[in-house]
């Protein structure tokens, strides 16, 4: 198993359809979402063989990974793991459409999956961080029932039973008291 391996377009030109395999590492910091304590790397299979169309290349894939995630209710940190296939068509970028211009518009249902290249050479890390990017939800939960956290005295309601019950019907008052004991705190540091 290679560590990182480089879909070489000009390799399959040559050699025809081409299998990868590897295990990628990926950087919290690459996928640049709050919710993740961290990643694991991740394992993805790929083969890439020439398309219909000139210059075009359709990759096929499975990727799997686990990663700690941060619970957008309690934030604790929760065990999450997720495989998937990926069905990628590469495409050479037009003429006309600069670097910055990366939005490329989707008119067609049919090109949902079509990506544009430049580089004649794609990062199987590319593909897995895509994978990655995919997969966290955009709200992650420990779970559906999570308690969150208690508004008042901000304790982990999946744990402990704080004794800020709240007079039925008021939230008003959970708020006042945060409020109340945010400027203690502030006034004890
Ligand atoms: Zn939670
Ligand atoms: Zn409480």
């Amino acid at each position: 198993m290679q560590q990182n391996p480089i879909i070489d377009f000009d390799v399959i030109d040559k050699d025809g359809p081409q299998e990868y395999g590897g295990t990628v590492t990926i950087a919290r910091a690459d996928v640049d979402r709050e919710e993740i304590a961290d990643v694991a790397p991740v394992e993805i299979t790929a083969r890439a063989e020439k398309g219909n169309l000139p210059g075009e290349y359709l990759i096929d894939g499975k990727a799997s990974f686990t990663a700690d995630l941060n619970c957008a209710r309690c934030v604790d940190p929760y065990p999450f793991a997720n495989a998937s296939e990926f069905h990628v068509r590469f495409r050479p970028r037009p003429q006309g459409f600069g670097e910055e211009n990366e939005e490329v518009e989707i008119t067609n249902e049919d090109e949902l999956d079509v990506e544009y290249y430049t580089e004649r050479a794609v990062p199987l890390k590319d593909l897995a961080l895509e994978q990655v990017q995919l997969a966290i939800p955009m709200k992650p939960l420990c779970d559906e029932k999570c308690l969150g956290l208690c508004p008042a005295c901000g304790s982990n309601r999946n744990r402990e039973a704080c004794r800020c019950e709240m007079p039925a019907g008021d939230e008003r008052w959970g708020a006042l008291k945060g409020i109340r004991e945010e400027l203690a705190k502030k006034r004890e540091s």
